[in-house]
């Protein structure tokens, strides 16, 4: 089996090239290639002989996401892609315009483990890990693509990213060096749904990247009614690896919360969950929840969400609504991948 090249490390291609009995600059040449200017060939690599192309091409596989869908969406030209993998599996990105520049939501893995009931990515279960090759792809077609420099990373696509931890590390690591796309850990986030080992292994990393915590829920039992994942690390422990992730990166913590009508969004919901978070260096983010077809969640309606904010203010929290990007092309996790995989059926 060849190998799989845009996993490799510059260091790692190095040694590659050295074994093949090439020199080392070959290796930062084609790391280039790949990694900044998003080759998705060795035909590309004009630069590189044809010697040593037909060589490349005979011992690795350059894995690439080819676009199988593409809706743009009227409203403010959030795009989202479906990608087609080179096993035929399915995965979602999304590009976002804001202000500050263009931000992709990027998959980690194809499906997901954890079961979260309000979520769409899980419901057909996991299938496996995305490569970094396939992570870093995301981003290098849709730049291409959309002609286009992204600046910021949000890691809150399909998969949870610290069950795929080894390659994520990677991946954040290619992404963030000066021989790629060198954009820095500060513009990037990365979302768990509370794996508290994963959350400790990254601390360790000392990575300057935003944590986002999906918390969803004030207390363990609405929190366990929709998230399986709590009932192996409940709120205490989660928020325990919170604070040390502060502590040992200086890093505010975000915490994601899909107001559900009626299951998580009362005041009282909001007063438990202001005295939860007091006198953590945080930050809430409200999402009203996306309807998804196999679930009946509803999403709250605006007078109970500015409820909810008044009393988290009058507590000190920071919070606001995220807003809603993309509505009309089911933008949110999981939604596109699970209805193609619905009309294959
Ligand atoms: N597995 C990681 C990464 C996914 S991020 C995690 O759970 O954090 C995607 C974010 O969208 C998470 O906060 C997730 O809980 C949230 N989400 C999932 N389904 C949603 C829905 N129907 N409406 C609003 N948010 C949802």
């Amino acid at each position: 089996m060849k190998t799989d090249i845009k996993s490799l490390s510059l260091s790692e291609l190095k040694a590659e090239m050295e074994n093949m009995g090439e020199k080392s600059f070959k290796a930062k040449q084609i790391y280039s290639w790949l990694h900044k200017r998003g080759a998705e060939s060795f035909d590309e690599m004009t630069d590189i002989s044809k010697k040593l192309r037909e060589n490349l091409e005979n011992s690795y596989d350059i894995y690439n996401c080819s676009i199988e869908k593409k809706l743009v969406s009227m409203y403010d030209n959030t795009v989202k892609y479906l990608f087609r993998l080179h096993d035929g599996e399915l995965i979602e990105s999304v590009v976002m315009k804001y202000k500050y520049g263009y931000t992709i939501c990027v998959s980690s893995q194809v499906g997901c483990k954890m079961g979260c009931r309000f979520c769409a990515s899980g419901i057909a279960g996991f299938v496996r890990n995305l490569n970094v090759s396939e992570i870093l792809s995301q981003i290098y077609t849709a730049q291409r693509d959309l002609d286009i420099r992204i600046s910021h990373i949000v890691m809150m696509g399909v998969g949870e990213p610290l069950d795929n931890f080894d390659n994520v590390i990677k991946f954040l690591s290619m992404i963030s060096d000066e021989n790629g796309l060198n954009i820095g850990m500060r513009n990037i986030s990365l979302s768990t749904c509370g794996v508290v080992t994963g959350i400790y292994k990254l601390l360790e990393k000392k990575l300057q990247l935003t944590l986002s915590i999906s918390l969803h829920a004030p207390n363990d039992e609405i929190r366990s009614r929709t998230m399986p994942v709590n009932d192996r690390w409940n709120i205490d422990e989660l928020l325990k690896a919170c604070r040390d992730y502060t502590k040992e990166t200086s890093r505010r913590i975000s915490f994601e919360y899909a107001m559900i009508d009626g299951v998580n969004d009362s005041d009282e919901c909001a007063r438990e969950l202001a005295s939860r978070l007091k006198g953590m260096l945080c930050h809430v983010n409200l999402i009203p929840v996306n309807s998804v077809k196999e679930r009946n969640f509803r999403k709250s309606n605006d007078k109970q969400i500015e409820s909810f904010i008044k009393i988290l203010e009058a507590k000190g929290i920071n919070v606001t609504v995220r807003r809603t990007l993309g509505s009309d092309i089911n933008a949110s996790c999981g939604q596109l991948r699970r209805g193609e995989n619905n009309q294959d059926n």
